[in-house]
């Protein structure tokens, strides 16, 4: 059972929870505004609103419908997960400070950095954030947040984010955490102490492949908080009326997806954990898993619908067990009703961290016995 919110399951609020719909026509589900711009009262002061990218009815109600479900105080939606990425170091970080990323965080994450914020004197360090001395001991007076991605992308790393919180609180540090593959329905990190949640939405939010967007999520009520809001009104880089629009319909079934992919990834997890072709499964919900145990208290509800694999052998024969698969596409992005299949390290760019035999499954929405099959034939 998921949890309650504000009296309410999630399913309900991920129907319900925010749909403004027109009284004049008695809609039940809520139109697509895609006026850019909004007439003046007769004495020409302003509407609710008055610019599109100032503000929209159907982003309103999509970024209230997730600060719901997410339990946050605010919710602000970008035009993808990087530019939310991006809108949290704009807002937080100055010259001359220091931002701690795990290892294997999002290769995008790491490329922002490098070229953009570095060309500004703010520079970064990578660690494995599964230990926390490791964390401590990158931490100087420069350091102004820590950025955690629990699980990360792609080797599944778990992250204690009560124990980087409290590390964090101990040298007075920002923390964000990037919890786009956990979603609200497995962790809440502000509930632990962290200062910022950010979600790609194109992922599990939006689950069928077809919209970008992004999510900051806040219970600060501050200058930053109030920055990033102005921030993305100002920059501009705003998710269009019809994709606030999908995105809010698409939520209405997102505890539905989702619940179905973490089952279904974790039989196939258990069952690729046995196989012979496969030299290592990455999968929080495996007791082999390096931070099994931080994951069980951590994430309610299951552990997910990512599963990273190493194929005995090298690229070669990951690219063939790719190339065999017919019900998983080979294609990049994650968290769709249709389950994928990729190749990370040829997308990493520049700094490649995943292994060259390292394939990552996003299992979908399709039957248990049809993946299985797919996945075995291949294999
Ligand atoms: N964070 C994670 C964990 C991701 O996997 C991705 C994209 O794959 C992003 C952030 C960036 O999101 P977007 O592609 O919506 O910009």
């Amino acid at each position: 059972m998921f949890m309650k919110n504000n009296n309410q399951h999630v399913q309900t609020i991920a129907v319900h929870g925010s749909i403004d719909t027109n009284e004049n026509h008695n809609d039940v589900t809520q139109p697509i505004h895609l006026s850019t711009t909004f007439e003046r009262k007769k004495d020409g002061s302003l509407n609710e609103y008055s610019y599109t990218r100032s503000g929209n009815p159907n982003r309103l109600m999509v970024e209230n419908k997730i600060a719901a479900i997410e339990g946050a105080a605010m919710a602000v939606a970008f035009s993808s997960g990087l530019a939310a990425i991006n809108a949290i170091f704009e807002n937080v970080l100055a010259a001359g400070d220091d931002v701690i990323l795990p290892d294997d965080c999002y290769h995008g994450t790491r490329s922002l950095m490098v070229k953009f914020f570095q060309k500004r004197n703010i520079s970064f360090h990578q660690t494995d954030m599964t230990e926390i001395a490791n964390i401590e001991n990158l931490i100087k007076k420069e350091t102004k947040l820590i950025w955690i991605e629990t699980p990360s992308n792609p080797q599944l790393k778990i992250a204690d984010i009560t124990a980087i919180v409290s590390l964090a609180k101990k040298y007075n540090i920002l923390t964000a955490c990037d919890s786009t593959f956990a979603t609200p329905l497995l962790q809440k990190p502000l509930e632990l102490g962290v200062d910022f949640v950010m979600h790609s939405s194109t992922k599990f939010f939006s689950g069928h492949s077809d919209i970008l967007g992004g999510i900051v999520c806040t219970n600060h009520q501050n200058e930053i908080s109030n920055s990033i809001r102005d921030y993305q009104i100002t920059a501009g880089a705003v998710p269009s009326p019809f994709d606030c629009w999908l995105l809010n319909r698409s939520l209405a079934t997102f505890p539905l997806r989702f619940a179905t992919q973490c089952s279904t990834a974790f039989a196939i997890a258990m069952l690729l954990d046995n196989n012979e072709s496969i030299e290592k499964v990455f999968y929080p919900g495996l007791p082999s898993h390096k931070n099994h145990d931080i994951a069980t208290q951590q994430m309610t509800n299951g552990f997910g619908s990512i599963i990273s694999i190493l194929i005995k052998g090298g690229k070669t024969e990951a690219l063939n067990f790719a190339s065999k698969l017919t019900i998983f596409k080979h294609a990049t992005s994650l968290g769709g009703v249709e389950s994928l299949v990729e190749h990370r390290r040829s997308v990493e760019g520049d700094h490649p961290i995943s292994p060259d035999n390292l394939m990552r499954l996003s299992i979908g929405i399709e039957h248990l016995d049809d993946l299985k099959n797919d996945l075995l034939q291949a294999l």
